[in-house]
């Protein structure tokens, strides 16, 4: 992929030669992730977006607490979903006022723990305000929290649409006047609200109607509301490129729709922090996984190429992720410790891993240059839902190795 460079056939990763990179991890299977590409994705965005929207990392793109660490030096807030993730976030040195908690079903001492970091939750259900009003009383500290909303809309063009119709994610709009209210009884701290229609778009138009949808309904809620709304997360779902004939998100336009709604905001909400929430375009791309080849075997005239990595690493790039229909993850091979360069001829080969099961295909015959054994097999676009979104101990193989380079 074009953000990796490729020098005499081999691939480069963080200005390092792969073969030197594999040898200072010491073992394959493994993830690297960039720092120059997070950081210039980063830039990028900013140098799009208008510079009064705060960029939230959704960790549970990549977790990796080195990856949160740097991340929580380059956004404006960290958004957790979990109590552990709460706790990478909070090791990674995150300031808790920036860190938001989302999810449905946050257990009781979940709650009570966020309320002692000081983090704001996002409210997904009535039953947390009482479990929230406890804790605070408890603690004798307020418990900060915005409401998610499940809004009467979805993001068209969604991998996974995550609002509008029915939804265990958010409080249904026509809920929130009354949990507004109840929040307001049992002393919470009401902050604004969080809206969140859907993942992995690559349509900017979609994603500008769902922002404006989503401002409109905030705005409408805020009648409501006990105190004035000071946190407005207008949801993300920026996706990246991942199959043939997919183009990149424009930014332009969506610069442009949060502009206007900048704008609408010092008038209509005017204490009101404008927040996006980006997990896989922030990280998505600054990462590849790397298998070593252990094996070359030919089928009845079909080339496998079999890795000692697989599905249990990562099991997005094998289309078990909740693809549809299975598509190839950019790939490529690079020359083994060996240094015996590629053959330069492409022949028709598929990547597979060491599970027991025809699911664990990384590459479904795809032209490739010809490898051998000790040769590496790269996924490209694995910087998000990589390693803590996989079956690690399906099958008992090793574990993969993670680093930040
Ligand atoms: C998963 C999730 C995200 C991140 O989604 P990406 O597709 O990785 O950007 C952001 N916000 C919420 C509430 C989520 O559940």
């Amino acid at each position: 992929m074009d953000q990796f460079l490729v020098d005499r056939g081999e691939l480069q990763v963080a200005g390092m030669p792969l073969r030197l990179l594999a040898a200072r991890v010491g073992s394959t299977p493994f993830y690297a992730y960039s720092r120059q590409l997070l950081q210039a994705r980063v830039a990028q965005l900013r140098a799009a977006l208008p510079a009064a929207v705060k960029l939230h990392y959704a960790m549970k793109a990549n977790p990796m607490p080195a990856v949160v660490g740097f991340m929580a030096g380059l956004v404006d807030g960290i958004d957790v979903a979990s109590a552990g993730e709460l706790a990478v976030a909070l090791d990674a040195g995150a300031d808790p006022a920036e860190i938001s908690f989302a999810g449905p079903g946050k257990r009781d001492p979940e709650l009570v723990q966020a309320v002692a970091a000081g983090v704001l939750v996002n409210v997904e259900s009535m039953r947390e305000l009482p479990v929230l009003a406890r804790a605070s009383q408890a603690l004798g500290l307020p418990a900060r929290v915005a409401v998610r909303v499940n809004p009467d809309f979805e993001l068209k063009g969604s991998g996974m649409k995550m609002g509008g119709g029915p939804k265990q994610f958010g409080v249904d709009v026509e809920l929130v006047p009354e949990l507004l209210a109840f929040a307001a009884r049992e002393g919470l701290a009401f902050e604004g609200f969080h809206l969140y229609a859907g993942s992995q778009n690559l349509k900017a138009e979609s994603i500008c109607e769902a922002q404006a949808k989503s401002y409109e309904l905030a705005l409408r809620l805020a009648e409501h509301a006990p105190s004035p709304v000071q946190f407005l997360n207008l949801g993300g779902g920026f996706g990246i490129p991942y199959f043939p004939g997919e183009q990149a998100l424009d930014l332009a336009p969506i610069g442009a729709n949060l502009q206007a709604i900048c704008e609408r905001a010092t008038r209509e909400l005017p204490q009101a922090h404008i927040v996006i929430e980006l997990g896989r375009y922030l990280v998505g791309e600054a990462g590849v996984y790397v298998a070593r080849i252990t094996d070359r075997k030919v089928s009845r005239g079909q080339v496998y190429l079999v890795t000692d990595g697989g599905l249990h690493h990562h099991l997005s790039a094998s289309g078990n992720f909740g693809q549809v229909v299975r598509k190839n993850y950019p790939v490529t091979l690079s020359p083994g410790l060996a240094g015996r360069a590629l053959g330069v001829e492409l022949e028709s080969a598929s990547v597979v891993g060491p599970l027991c099961t025809p699911l664990d295909l990384l590459a479904d015959r795809m032209e490739l240059p010809v490898a051998q054994e000790g040769d590496f097999a790269v996924v490209f676009q694995s910087g998000a839902y990589g390693a803590s979104a996989s079956p690690q101990r399906f099958l008992g193989h090793p574990v993969c190795t993670e680093v930040l380079v």
